[in-house]
């Protein structure tokens, strides 16, 4: 493990950020050796990814891992599906492309979300009607005392953009296995992929990963083109008491396994951010849940832009947008 001062921190969102000491995590040992170091100066320790979910602050303390620990094997087969485990390294986006190249079912719905293996169970990331928390088999972590365990989907904790993860950030994801069907099993009830398909059924995860990728890219902005972290708030859960309340103002409300969510782009669209700039921020027109940077240098500027659309709608609606990327400081 080789630390380095003042390490740049790779971020989708543009913002120059250097982490104290930082380090690249090719095996476990060097997250044990990191946080060791990290303990010793009496330190911070965290661990991220490729940065498509981080805020990160311009000067970050402490000791930052970038997970690097790569591999991929299939630890369990039978005729109708397998088991595969992969190191929290991968590039998730390559992942689904393997997966689906294969004839894997399981992943295909998920192409195309920026980022690492090993931070997909931390938000438990989701789209296009499937999330990780489906498909996951279990996640492996590296605990604050060096121990290596694996926990089962349910310990994980899983909830919408959620899991146990963000509460304990002493684990450190190192792997995780997947449940992959080999025969047809779909996902395609997605307003935006069942209009794509039209009621066609017979379908393989390579041609649902292409329809995934096509939506995608003619919604959501590419952030080597346009600097961004995806959604920058979560959907906001209501009580059920209040859903007669949000239909009458004419406003989506989608009764889900979690609860009644309201759709928070349509709530900051109506707030008329949509496309609206403020400094070097704007909400990207055709997604307003998406904050994009044009210039912005600094972490401040662009929570202060999160803050103004969050104060206006919680005036409108008296509704708490929370934040889905992590302020990292
Ligand atoms: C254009 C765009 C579109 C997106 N679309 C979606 C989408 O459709 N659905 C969705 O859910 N998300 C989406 N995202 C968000 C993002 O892609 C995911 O959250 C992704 O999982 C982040 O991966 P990362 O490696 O970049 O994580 P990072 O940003 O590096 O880290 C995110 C968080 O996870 C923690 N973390 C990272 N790795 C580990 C590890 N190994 N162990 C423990 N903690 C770790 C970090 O400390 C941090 O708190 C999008 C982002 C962008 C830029």
């Amino acid at each position: 493990m080789n630390l380095i001062k003042n390490m740049p921190l790779a971020n989708t969102l543009g913002l120059a950020s250097y982490a104290q000491f930082g380090c690249l995590l090719i095996h476990s040992d060097d997250v044990v050796a990191a946080r060791a170091f990290a303990d010793a100066e009496g330190l911070p320790f965290r661990v991220i990814g490729a940065g498509s979910n981080i805020v990160p602050m311009p000067q970050v303390r402490g000791v930052v891992g970038v997970m690097a620990i790569k591999s991929l094997n299939i630890v369990d087969e039978q005729d109708t599906g397998l088991q595969l485990e992969v190191g929290a390294g991968h590039n998730w986006h390559e992942l689904v492309l393997y997966c689906v190249e294969q004839g894997w079912f399981g992943v295909e719905n998920l192409a195309l979300i920026p980022g690492s293996v090993g931070a997909a169970p931390v938000q438990n990331i989701g789209a296009y009607g499937v999330e990780f928390a489906e498909v996951v088999a279990s996640v492996q972590v590296l605990d604050g005392m060096g121990d290596v365990r694996w926990l089962s989907a349910e310990d994980c904790g899983f909830g919408y953009r959620s899991s146990r993860f963000q509460q304990c950030p002493d684990e450190i994801i190192t792997a995780i296995r997947l449940n992959l069907a080999k025969v047809r099993h779909i996902k395609i009830d997605y307003p935006d992929l069942a209009s794509y398909f039209q009621g066609h059924v017979d379908l393989t995860p390579k041609q649902i990963a292409a329809a995934v990728i096509d939506i995608r890219s003619a919604k959501l902005p590419d952030p080597s083109v346009n600097p961004n972290v995806g959604s920058f708030f979560k959907n906001p859960i209501i009580d059920n008491a209040r859903i007669a309340y949000f239909e009458g103002l004419d406003l989506s409300v989608f009764r889900t396994r979690v609860g009644a969510k309201l759709s928070a782009a349509q709530l900051i669209d109506r707030c008329g951010w949509k496309a609206r700039q403020s400094g070097q921020v704007r909400c990207w027109v055709k997604q307003p849940l998406v904050l994009v940077n044009h210039g912005a240098t600094e972490a401040a500027h662009i929570l202060e832009f999160a803050s103004d659309v969050r104060a206006s709608v919680a005036d409108a609606f008296a509704i708490e947008l929370e934040l889905e990327p992590s302020v990292l400081a």
